[in-house]
């Protein structure tokens, strides 16, 4: 065995192949593989590993719009991303069966799966990945050590955890979980087409809930390869018995929660199988450590219904792989002073906390049943129904406010 002071887990030293790599990236969802490509199309030498070949069909993020596209074509997947999803440019808002307002920007609904084959097909080297499960790890100032389940072993001057929402590998290094808000939001996701096979009159609508005690922020319903897609998002005890409806009795429960709906969706179906997920807010404490990295969920989780995961796991890619990463390689050792620039990073800072601020100001807009948000609640929609309204009657008068507020 070999040990290290440094070593929070001593790696077997004999027997198997080593793969010698200067990064190695711990995990190939949207982080890893989008991370795992950056570096490697700027010819670093890295490997990506991943328990699964193929990313397997689960419940999460499933559109992309906004300055999420900005982040895209900066590290070069704009391409791959159009030609992997479904692009609409326009969302229906409504708020009991009215029209709130029209949301106007390119945006593209496409299955998490599909978003991970569209990133791990960007490294220029497809052997690059290693599909195995690590094991073990251990990190010191100078090389880093996986074991991985067949027995190999990589070695790398710096490892990149971008293991999403599982601690284990983080928690033999003494990384902990916080959990800063348990239970914090319920996700639904769905797919759903008319019975008479018409296509729906919309594009992409949001349908926002109607009342407090329902719990709904919104359904979001947008295309995707195989139809309409829906994604629910709650603020709601997950042990109701609502949640129970909503996987059996889906289109009945929709309706029920949002019946503003109905004109708008005529007699539908749910054409595939209900996935819900209950996100607990988490980050987590004791990562400043030599030699190691968490990017993504891994660092820290987010509001489904706020949308900024893939935010936050974009300005991590960009500034640890275009910024950090390339410098800390120029020089010898990886210590923790080297790894502090990262997480001190402005940008990354700024990300984080605006997620967290997003999950809390959706839930109390959702939920909160004081006067104080009633009166915000009410101020919001009526704030966007009036500058809907005022556009529709001049056309571009928004658009001018907006780049005048912009200067
Ligand atoms: C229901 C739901 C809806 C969401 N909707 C939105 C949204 O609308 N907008 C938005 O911006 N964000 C949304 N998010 C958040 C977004 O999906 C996540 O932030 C993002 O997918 C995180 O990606 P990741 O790469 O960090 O983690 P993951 O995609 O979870 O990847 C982790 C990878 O690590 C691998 N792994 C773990 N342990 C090991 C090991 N020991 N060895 C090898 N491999 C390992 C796993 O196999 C996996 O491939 C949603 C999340 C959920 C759950």
């Amino acid at each position: 065995m070999t040990t290290d002071r440094t070593v929070s887990e001593p790696i077997a030293a004999a027997g198997g192949v080593t793969i010698a790599t200067d990064i190695a990236i711990v995990g190939g969802g949207l982080a890893g593989s989008l991370a795992a490509a950056v570096l490697a199309r700027a010819g670093h030498r890295v490997v990506l590993v991943d328990k699964r070949a193929v990313y397997p069909d689960e419940f999460r993020v499933e559109k992309i719009g906004g300055h999420q596209l900005e982040a895209f074509r900066r590290l070069g997947f704009i391409r791959g991303l159009e030609s992997a999803a479904c692009p609409y440019d326009r969302v229906l808002n409504i708020r009991e069966g009215k029209v709130v307002d029209v949301s106007v920007g390119q945006a593209y609904g496409l299955s998490y799966a599909d978003l991970v084959a569209m990133a791990r097909s960007q490294l220029p080297d497809p052997s690059s990945l290693i599909v195995d499960e690590v094991t073990a790890i251990s990190c010191s100032d100078d090389v880093q050590h996986l074991e991985l389940a067949s027995g190999r072993r990589v070695t790398a001057r710096l490892i990149v955890l971008a293991t999403g929402m599982s601690g284990v590998l983080g928690y033999k290094l003494g990384i902990r979980r916080r959990v800063l808000a348990a239970g914090h939001s319920v996700s639904f996701g769905f797919t759903i087409a008319r019975r008479d096979g018409a296509p729906f009159d919309f594009k992409a609508l949001t349908c926002y809930g109607e009342r407090i005690a329902d719990g709904v922020d919104y359904l979001s319903l947008f295309p995707i390869r195989a139809g309409m897609r829906a994604n629910l998002f709650m603020f709601r005890d997950p042990a109701d018995p609502i949640m129970r409806d909503l996987r059996r009795e889906t289109e009945a429960t929709v309706l029920r929660l949002l019946p503003g709906l109905q004109t708008y969706l005529g007699d539908f179906r749910v054409v595939d199988r209900i996935r819900n997920w209950v996100m607990d807010l988490s980050v987590v404490e004791g990562h400043l450590q030599p030699g190691v990295v968490l990017i993504g969920d891994a660092f820290q989780t987010n509001c489904p219904a706020a949308g900024t995961g893939v935010a936050r796991l974009l300005v991590d890619v960009e500034r640890l792989c275009i910024e950090y990463a390339p410098r800390w390689l120029m020089t010898p050792g990886m210590s923790r002073e080297k790894i502090s620039e990262f997480y001190a990073d402005r940008d990354k800072i700024a990300a984080d906390q605006q997620s967290l601020k997003m999950a809390r100001f959706r839930q109390a807009l959702t939920s909160r049943d004081d006067i104080g948000w009633d009166v915000r609640r009410r101020l919001h929609f009526l704030r966007r129904s009036i500058t809907h309204r005022v556009d529709q009657m001049r056309p571009g008068w928004l658009a001018h406010v907006r780049s005048a507020l912009r200067a």
